[in-house]
């Protein structure tokens, strides 16, 4: 603000309308995006350190808007969470990483994100089931990704949702590690099969000693819990070599590939077949 006054708070108000009115369109864009094909996952992989092989892919959700262009998960997703239309979107990309897990080797997985909000709806259990046998597809290919705050109290069916598809043969990760209140404490509520460490901690662990003590102590805990652990955003060699050396399991970022169309990703696996 540079003055203040009546103008500026006009200014504001404008604005803000402006911005609901964005909001709005978006919505009701959205709502159709599904049907109109705007919607598509790129995969970003999981590299095995040790075994220096990919292991998976993560699914990321894109829109492909016909006027706007290509519009971010950071701005879309909220909206989907606000409206509930997320619960049709999830399901989409739930029965579209089962069908593209159908064409790729036995041994790649794909994790899909969760909203705590899909959690609300126990017919997420029967879609994943479904799409999983429709694609034919074997339930420890495809991981679930979850952030801890899903699993406050708030969200009261989310543990029993998540020990089912647990139950099943599906596979729970815990998501942006390190980042929320708690971290240690969901640790203990929930049989995860992995942690991935959040990115800011990678970002940052070469140059801030208390970063690297995090991110080494991490690792430690997720061995000796038996757990697998995944460092999110490695975008150097040195954070690679760094991550080696600290026996991390797997590593993620644009060091070791972008989000890529599942056509990418096929080519490069029939390319150089994953025995
Ligand atoms: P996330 O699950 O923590 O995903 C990681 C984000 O970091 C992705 O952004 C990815 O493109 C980005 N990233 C990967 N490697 C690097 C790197 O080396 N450096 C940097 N700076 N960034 C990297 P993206 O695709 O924009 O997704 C943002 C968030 O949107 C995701 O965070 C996830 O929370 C959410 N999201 C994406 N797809 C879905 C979905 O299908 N469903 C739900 N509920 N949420 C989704
Ligand atoms: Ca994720
Ligand atoms: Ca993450
Ligand atoms: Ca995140």
């Amino acid at each position: 603000a540079k003055k203040s006054g009546p103008g500026t708070i006009c200014f504001f108000e404008a604005d803000d309308d402006k911005s609901a009115r964005d909001r709005r369109a978006l919505q009701q864009d959205l709502e159709r995006a599904i049907e109109a094909d705007e919607l598509f996952l790129v995969y970003q992989p999981f590299l095995d350190i040790r075994k220096g092989r990919i292991t998976g892919f993560e699914a990321l959700l894109r829109w492909q808007h016909p006027i706007r262009g290509l519009i971010p998960p950071s701005v879309f997703i909220p909206i989907a969470e606000e409206t509930g239309l997320i619960h049709q979107l999830g399901e989409w990309v739930i029965r579209r990483a089962c069908a593209t897990l159908s064409r790729w080797p036995d041994q790649i997985r794909i994790a899909v994100n969760f909203s705590a909000v899909q959690f609300h709806n126990v017919s997420i259990l029967q879609t994943i089931v479904q799409a999983l046998a429709d694609a034919n597809v074997s339930p420890h290919r495809l991981e679930i990704e979850i952030t801890e705050s899903m699993l406050i109290s708030k969200y009261g069916s989310a543990p029993s949702i998540l020990n089912a598809l647990l139950d099943l043969g599906v596979t729970v990760a815990l998501d942006d590690f390190g980042t929320g209140f708690s971290s240690l404490t969901y640790l203990r509520k929930l049989p995860f099969s992995r942690i991935k460490i959040d990115q800011s901690f990678i970002r940052d662990m070469l140059t801030q000693p208390d970063c690297a003590a995090i991110v080494k102590s991490v690792i430690a805990l997720a061995q000796d819990l038996q757990i697998g652990v995944v460092a999110e955003g490695v975008e150097t060699a040195d954070q690679l070599d760094y991550l080696r050396q600290t026996s991390c399991d797997e590593v993620q970022g644009y060091l070791i590939g972008r989000p890529m169309s599942a056509r990418e990703i096929s080519g490069l696996l029939d390319a150089r077949p994953q025995s």
